[in-house]
């Protein structure tokens, strides 16, 4: 019976359509087709009819197209995260259909205060955004889409990735229990698994990214957690923003290659790396929660902002950290 529904759903999920447009550059109007535009008819390959004379037979599962096939060339349920971004796209932009109106949800994967964002964290980039959760609350699904990897692995501890439509990948991280397995497809608001501490982690929280081809994404671009809902019904993913904002580690290295730039020739203090990094307060924020997130101390909050320790902070006011 497991079968039949595993059969099933992938049969109704190959037949949405994928809802990413690609936005060519200029140069890329007149190049040779690079293979993302090819649409294979999915109907040829998705038809397995379960009747009487095969009630029992298993399709020829390298037939069955996965959600987003023609953006990934693999399927692959052993490794998190087995694609490189700067390899795959190929365009300049992307335009992302999140939800349409009578077509798919979003649902928020936990509701709680964010205890980090996505960004560098003092040794390591931090691709995700965290959650603050009890250990056993339920983690649903933010979009529609299939599980492709649902296994413990470093860092991540218990984890799951669904593949959306899309071509989005949303990582559920530090799980206590695993509640589905790859090739099972959820609706939005599905439950995945229960909160957790696994993995590299120093207390209970859902560790969540957005993934594209790889490449992690900050959550908060396209969520306003504040409210739970999307802050878009799309999202453009640029190139220019990739290499701004989200590709951390080459950042990273642009940033220490600025900053040493800058302190050799005397301009530390004018270096906008060197000046420290912006951070935005959050209802229920504290100086002592801000500074535990960035890794800092109150006192060093405090001098670098000309605060007191009773100074109010307002949700949305940024501060250096
Ligand atoms: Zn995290």
């Amino acid at each position: 019976m497991k079968k039949l529904i595993y059969i099933l759903s992938i049969t109704c999920i190959a037949f949405f359509n994928v809802s990413a447009t690609t936005i060519l550059g200029d140069d890329d109007k007149n190049k040779p087709d690079d293979g993302k535009k090819v649409k294979v008819k999915r109907d040829d390959t998705t038809k397995f009819v379960i009747n009487e004379e095969n009630l029992g037979e298993t399709p020829d599962t390298t037939q069955i197209l996965f959600p987003s096939h023609d953006l990934y060339s693999t399927w692959d349920t052993s490794m998190a995260h087995p694609y490189n971004f700067n390899e795959s796209f190929k365009v300049d932009s992307v335009v992302l259909t999140l939800i349409k109106d009578c077509d798919g949800a979003f649902s928020m994967p936990i509701k709680g205060l964010i205890t980090s964002d996505f960004g560098w964290r003092r040794y390591r980039p931090h691709y995700g955004t965290d959650i603050d959760l009890n250990i056993g609350d339920q983690v649903v699904t933010a979009f529609d889409g299939m599980v492709r990897f649902a296994k413990y692995c470093q860092g991540y501890g218990n984890c799951v990735i669904i593949r959306h439509n899309n071509g989005l990948e949303t990582v559920y991280g530090h799980l206590s229990k695993l509640m589905v397995e790859p090739g099972q497809s959820l609706t939005a608001g599905s439950i995945l698994g229960l909160g957790g501490n696994t993995g590299r982690s120093t207390g209970p929280h859902l560790h969540f990214e957005m993934r594209y081809l790889g490449q992690a994404l900050d959550t908060e671009d396209f969520i306003d957690y504040e409210k739970g809902e999307l802050k878009s019904n799309e999202f453009t993913l640029r190139k220019t923003d990739v290499d701004t904002k989200y590709d951390l580690r080459a950042l990273h290295s642009r940033h220490k290659r600025d900053v040493g730039y800058a302190r050799k020739n005397g301009k530390g203090a004018t270096n906008k790396y060197a000046k420290g990094r912006n951070y935005k307060i959050k209802a229920g924020d504290n100086l002592a929660k801000i500074a535990k997130r960035n890794h800092t101390t109150v006192k060093a909050l405090c001098k670098k902002n000309g605060l007191k320790l009773s100074s109010k902070l307002k949700a949305g006011q940024r501060i250096k950290v």
